[in-house]
Order: C-alpha cells, then structure tokens, then sequence
C-alpha cells in the first residue's frame, strides 16, 4: 500500500552561505523526494523561537534561535514515499559526526549546530511546521 507524505525540510543558515543548495535539493530528487514547493526566507529570532519552541526548555535553545535567524534558508515542502522517515534518513544524525556514510550532514554538516538541514521529526509535526512557513 503507498504512502505519500509531506514534510518540511530547512536548508540552514549554514548550508545556504556554502552555496550548497542545488546539491542538497538533489540528493532529495535522487531519493524520490519531489519539491513540492520552496523559498528562501531570512526568519526574525521571534520566528526561530516560535518554530523550535519544542526545545525551549533545552540549554541550547537560545543559540539554536539566533542560529536559525542568523542568515538566509531555503524552507522545502517535500513528497513522497513514507517522505518524514526518508527525509530523516537522508538527513542523518543531530551531531554530523554521528551521520551516516552519505548523509547530507556527514556530507555537509560542519557542527552539532551547524548540521545544515533540518527535517519534521513525525507525520503531526511535519503538517503543523509546513502551516508554519506554507499557508496550504
Ligand atoms: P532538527 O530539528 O534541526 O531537524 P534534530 O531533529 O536532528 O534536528 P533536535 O533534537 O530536534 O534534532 O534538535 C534541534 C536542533 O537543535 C538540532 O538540529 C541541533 O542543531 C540543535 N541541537 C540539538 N542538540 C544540541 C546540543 N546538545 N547542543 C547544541 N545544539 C543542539
Ligand atoms: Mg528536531
């Protein structure tokens, strides 16, 4: 039985400086992952807190807002085959020196905060952080 689903993916501050969103945005087409929609935006710090106020009890939770407002990103509604676990998949671990082989952060990644891309962690949140930056 198929499963089709959105999810969203940020090309972070990062990855956007280095140039390096073609390349991020076809390692998902390789991967059956369509752009379905895209922009790049630069997000207020109230934005960042607002988006990532999941972890606002977490100690890193300030750097992570002034991170994410730093700089230009590239916000990426994605589709697919199970797309939330295969974008996660392809994205690799939080900390790019725990990624995977061929991963974009073990490919990209400079830094546990600095890991390039970001993706919806489930099904419910990929539908509530695509309202977030996509009114559809
Ligand atoms: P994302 O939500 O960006 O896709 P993730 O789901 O892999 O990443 P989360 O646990 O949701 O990881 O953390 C959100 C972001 O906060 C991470 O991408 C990372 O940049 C930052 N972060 C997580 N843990 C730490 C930490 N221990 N120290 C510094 N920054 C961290
Ligand atoms: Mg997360």
């Amino acid at each position: 039985m198929s499963n089709v689903e959105q999810t969203l993916s940020i090309i972070k501050p990062d990855a956007v400086e280095r140039n390096l969103t073609e390349e991020i945005k076809i390692i998902f087409k390789k991967n059956n992952l369509q752009i379905k929609n895209h922009k790049k935006i630069h997000i207020t710090k109230e934005e960042a807190a607002e988006f990532y106020k999941i972890h606002q009890s977490k100690p890193f939770y300030n750097d992570l807002c002034n991170y994410l407002s730093s700089g230009p990103i590239v916000v990426i509604i994605l589709e697919g085959e199970d797309a939330v676990l295969k974008n996660r998949k392809i994205m690799g671990a939080t900390d790019p020196n725990n990624a995977a082989e061929n991963t974009i952060r073990k490919l990209y990644g400079i830094s546990i905060d600095k890991n390039s891309v970001h993706g919806s962690d489930s099904l419910e949140n990929a539908k509530k952080e695509i309202g977030f930056f996509f009114n559809n």
